[in-house]
């Protein structure tokens, strides 16, 4: 049976606007980098999008290479796209990007025009897409000119390939110098994709938060969960159903010290004082002072989307908590 979407499904969740464009997005936005491979369940990954899409999420994020095997999760979540979310294209925002390693060669990474604008077709064929509603760049790459990159990105908007283009793992500088060659452009630069949350703090230092601001773009946090530390998972060992234990291609178990977890103990005390879960209190320091648009979470179950979707209830983080939340990780 065809899906039908919870008529409810924009009751609950909040569309702040990606910096200073038209474009707005759900504050939880779902990512499609694990649980969307080869070796998941098609039955799991229906259950997810169904989830997100009733909760209010209307922006999945992809990627050419997410997988296994790369291209993977494109090509599932298309089959998806195509057989239950038809009706819904309008409401939905896909994204997709190019930049780290695809195919064999030299032109199937980094940032050259060649590999991107290829790049791009070949997403929207998987994806079973005449367009796609934010096209990245998905790292820097100093080694092409970035003139030649943004020309890319601009070149993929005016083909209507793509209606916005974002910048992914930026950092502050960079990301202005690029800016300003899009606004030459004219091309529609509206967002910024980078790894932030309570243990990775990253685009605080490097300026790219800053910058963003200054520049009105907007900012979606990958990783706000730190890969599922920033919950309960964690707390009591590796759990054999956990991403650590079943997928451990980027959060390898030994990344899980004693000392993190005493970090992650800390954290989750302050939350269950404040009638909380960790993944919520660690979803709300995300958004805590309005700079960032949207939380990019993965979920490998529906019931963790439910439980993310609830991070904005309850009152925000005041002063105190906010320095206790600090020492907690400041070993
Ligand atoms: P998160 O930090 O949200 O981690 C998601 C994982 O945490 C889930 O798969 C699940 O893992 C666990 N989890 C989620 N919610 C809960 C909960 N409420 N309670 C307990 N455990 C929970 O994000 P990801 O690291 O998955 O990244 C999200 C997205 O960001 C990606 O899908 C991708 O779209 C994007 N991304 C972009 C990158 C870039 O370079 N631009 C790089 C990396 C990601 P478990 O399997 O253990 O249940």
């Amino acid at each position: 049976m065809t899906y039908l979407a919870d008529e409810k499904r924009y009751e609950k969740m909040e569309y702040p606007r990606c910096g200073r464009s038209g474009l707005c997005l759900p504050k939880v936005s779902l990512g499609f980098w694990h649980n969307f491979g080869d070796n998941c369940s098609r039955d799991n990954m229906k259950k997810l999008m169904f989830t997100a899409f009733d909760l209010g999420i209307t922006h999945f994020d992809l990627a050419n290479n997410y997988g296994p095997a790369y291209g993977a999760a494109e090509a599932n979540a298309g089959r998806i796209l195509k057989e239950d979310f038809a009706a819904y294209r309008d409401e939905l925002i896909i994204s997709t990007k190019a930049g780290y390693d695809m195919w064999p060669g030299p032109y199937g990474d980094h940032g050259s025009r060649k590999y991107l604008l290829a790049s791009l077709d070949q997403s929207l064929k998987r994806l079973g897409l005449d367009y796609v509603d934010i096209f990245y760049h998905h790292r820097m790459d100093p080694d092409t000119p970035l003139e030649e990159t943004m020309g890319a990105l601009a070149q993929a908007v005016i083909s209507g390939k793509a209606l916005y283009v974002g910048l992914s793992n930026y950092d502050g500088p960079t990301m202005e110098r690029a800016a300003k060659i899009l606004e030459e452009l004219h091309c529609p630069f509206v967002i910024n994709q980078n790894k932030y949350s309570i243990l990775v703090r990253n685009i605080e230092q490097n300026g790219l938060k800053e910058a963003s601001v200054k520049n009105g773009k907007g900012i979606i946090a990958f990783s706000p969960l730190a890969q599922g530390m920033l919950t309960d998972h964690y707390l009591n060992g590796i759990p054999a159903d956990s991403r650590a234990a079943k997928d451990a291609r980027y959060l390898k178990p030994e990344f899980i010290t004693p000392e993190k977890v005493q970090a992650l103990r800390a954290l989750n005390a302050i939350a269950e004082e404040r009638g909380e879960t960790l993944a919520r209190m660690a979803l709300k320091w995300v958004m805590r002072d309005g700079a960032v648009t949207s939380v990019l979470v993965g979920a490998s179950r529906p019931e963790q989307l439910i439980e993310n979707c609830r991070a904005f209830e309850g009152s925000p983080l005041g002063e105190e908590e906010l320095v206790r939340i600090d020492a907690a990780t400041a070993g």
